[in-house]
């Protein structure tokens, strides 16, 4: 049930993290405050393909 998704920062729309999400706890979109070395601050990060 594990699967990988990558973690897009939704301001600069670059993919900064990749991680595992269990699709049985977590059947919706991944949205996490993630770091963001690109903006250089915090931002919502969202799961992508
Ligand atoms: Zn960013």
């Amino acid at each position: 049930m594990r699967v990988k998704v990558t973690l897009r920062c939704n301001e600069c729309k670059q993919r900064n993290y990749n991680t595992m999400k269990n699709k049985k706890n977590t059947p919706d979109k991944l949205e996490l405050n993630k770091y963001c070395p690109f903006c250089k601050k915090h931002t919502l990060h969202t799961e992508t393909k």
